[in-house]
């Protein structure tokens, strides 16, 4: 099986670290220098526009897939002319654009927070009638960890985020009062089997998730039905083969669908070390038309992203059951550029442990 891998950061990494085992042959296309996925596969470097480029990394290949959302859908439709290309492009497009995204949640009856549309100078005011303060001004495209955000109290704020976004099209949103974030991670094959890992709980701060614990804890068997209900719903409206991640806010017993990812994700790092088949195995699974693996977690985990700086090596091996991934990225603000996972049998032991793990992390960390 030779898989293609459009994008060339960690996700793509960790694919093709889980691929190599599977006897799947990878190689990745993307339009960075020296990119980390270069390491454990063979690299084309080329624009994701340059379309005989695309055509000619299609040659030979059985399958194709994406590690970021951003990869431009024509890009995927050129290569699905004669390949497959799972996830399919109409999921990337959804993801892509924050309006389609929560159109997208509204037809298939997933609930979200409100919004308004903000394409003109004109609608500002308007939305800020509509929603309220406080609220959250999303640009509609290419936003990640929290970039092209800002917490809206007063007209001024909004005047503000127009002005400093270039006027790009947005939305406002309700914030939140959460509970806590939940993502659930699903993964369709071929034949349109689905499995869901357990729901993870998700911390984040400035807009960066920082660590993700699973199974969440307190966690009924309704409140993941209803995590697996939205999450299936969109599988099937878009036939879609592969891992969607779906973040989540939880307001008492309900839940509110904030985004999806048509990809692998952060918040599944976790079950590389936690549970029976990772994430990135199933991913792999689906798309290339095998059986997928089971989710269960093997006991109770919690990944912690390495952002900005990370302490040495030596240093994390000292960490009681805990698992190290370098992503092999130079140090920068606000970069992941690896994650630990600690995973135990219980969750005063988990517990115990990341209390000697986070000031380490955090010393060396920004925040
Ligand atoms: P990423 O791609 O890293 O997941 P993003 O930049 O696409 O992030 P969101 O997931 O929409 O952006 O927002 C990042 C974080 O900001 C959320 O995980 C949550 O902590 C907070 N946030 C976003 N929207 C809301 C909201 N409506 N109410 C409250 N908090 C919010
Ligand atoms: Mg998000």
């Amino acid at each position: 099986m030779n898989l293609g891998i459009l994008g060339s950061g960690q996700l793509g990494r960790m694919l093709a670290l889980a691929a190599h085992p599977l006897g799947i042959r990878p190689s990745c296309l993307d339009t960075r220098d020296n990119p980390c996925a270069a390491a454990v596969m063979p690299y084309t470097k080329a624009d994701l526009t340059d379309e005989a480029a695309l055509r000619r990394f299609a040659e030979g290949l059985d399958v194709v897939t994406y590690e970021f959302e951003n990869v431009p859908v024509t890009a995927a439709e050129i290569i699905a002319e004669t390949v497959p290309v799972y996830p399919p492009p109409a999921a990337l497009a959804a993801a892509q654009e924050r309006r389609a995204e929560k159109k997208l949640f509204q037809q298939l009856d997933i609930p979200t927070a409100r919004f308004a549309v903000i394409d003109t100078a004109d609608d500002i005011a308007a939305a800020l009638e509509q929603i309220g303060t406080p609220s959250i001004w999303k640009t509609r495209r290419f936003g990640y960890d929290g970039k092209g955000q800002y917490v809206i109290r007063r007209l001024a704020d909004a005047q503000h985020a127009w002005d400093d976004t270039k006027k790009a099209p947005a939305i406002l949103e309700e914030q939140i009062t959460f509970e806590r974030e939940l993502s659930i991670i699903t993964v369709r094959n071929r034949v349109g089997e689905i499995a869901s890992y357990p729901l993870t709980e998700n911390e984040h701060r400035a807009g960066i998730l920082r660590t993700s614990h699973a199974p969440a804890t307190n966690v009924d068997a309704a409140l993941q039905r209803q995590a697996e209900g939205f999450a299936h719903r969109i599988l099937n409206h878009l036939d879609y083969v592969g891992v969607l991640a779906v973040e989540l806010f939880q307001v008492g017993a309900n839940l509110l669908a904030n985004e999806m990812a048509p990809r692998v994700h952060n918040s599944g790092h976790w079950s590389i070390d936690g549970a029976v088949t990772s994430q990135f195995e199933n991913h792999l699974r689906a798309v290339c038309g095998y059986e997928l693996g089971a989710t269960d977690a093997r006991g109770a985990a919690c990944m912690l992203n390495l952002i900005g700086n990370t302490p040495d090596p030596a240093t994390l091996t000292g960490f009681e059951r805990t698992k190290i991934h370098l992503y092999d990225k130079a140090p920068r603000p606000g970069r992941k550029i690896g994650h630990v996972t600690t995973v135990t049998n219980d969750e005063p032991t988990l517990d115990r442990i990341l209390r000697t793990i986070q000031p380490v992390i955090a010393d060396a960390a920004d925040g």
